[in-house]
Parts: C-alpha cells; structure tokens; sequence
C-alpha cells in the first residue's frame, strides 16, 4: 500500500497490481498464443528477442530518416502514421515477448522504473 503512496505522490497516478490485474496480461497472452500456435517458441529466446527489439527499433527509425523533424511536417506524409504504428507495434510485440519468456511483470518493471526516474530527475531540477 506504501507503494501505491508513494507513487501518487510522485506521479499523480494510482497503478495497482501487476500484469495480472490489468489489459497488459490479455496483449501478453494474445502475444504467447501467436507464437504457440505457430511453434515458434524455440526460436524465442532472450537474445534473439532483444536482437528484434533493436531491429525493428531501427526500422522504426528508419519511417523517420532523411525527414523533418517537424511533427506538423511530418504529419503531412501520408504513410508516416500508418507505419510508425507499425513499426512501434513490432518493437512492442518483441518487448511484451521478451517479458513472456522471463516471466518479467511489465507493470511492476515499468513504475518501479518510473519511481528511479522520479528520484533521478527530479521536477525541481527540470528545465
Ligand atoms: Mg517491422
């Protein structure tokens, strides 16, 4: 419960529970079902997942390169939307698989995450 405190206080948000209590678990079990079905589990072992994170990480670059910087222009291109959604989706399949294949809880992870960020960076000191 001290936790749930403490993050209010730092975040302005209440999360509770872990993967299990919220809409993360049915991405997580929607995820592990693709690949049990299609047995690919034995090629999804931690190094080559975070191998995939990185690369399509950098395909999710590439929707961007030799373009503006510019959000507003970059909204004008009529793909540029379409394909980061599908690049960012890739990152985070291989993200939320990884996770699968460590047992790792991507809530607990994530605001305990945040809380050292809170610590690290604090609103004060911000810009
Ligand atoms: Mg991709």
């Amino acid at each position: 419960m001290k936790e749930v405190i403490d993050e209010k206080k730092s975040t302005g948000f209440i999360v509770m529970g872990g993967d299990s209590d919220n809409k993360i678990m049915n991405l997580r079990n929607l995820i592990r079902d693709f690949t049990r079905r299609r047995n690919w589990e034995p090629y999804h072992n931690p190094k080559d997942l975070a191998l995939s994170i990185s690369i399509e990480a950098a395909e999710l670059l590439e929707v961007m390169q030799w373009r503006e910087h510019n959000i507003e222009k970059l909204l004008t291109y009529p793909d540029f939307l379409p394909r980061v959604q599908e690049e960012l989706a890739d990152v985070m399949i291989y993200c939320i698989s990884l996770a699968n294949v460590l047992d790792l809880d991507i809530s607990d992870m994530v605001r305990k995450k945040v809380s050292r960020n809170e610590e690290k960076y604090p609103v004060g000191k911000s810009l």
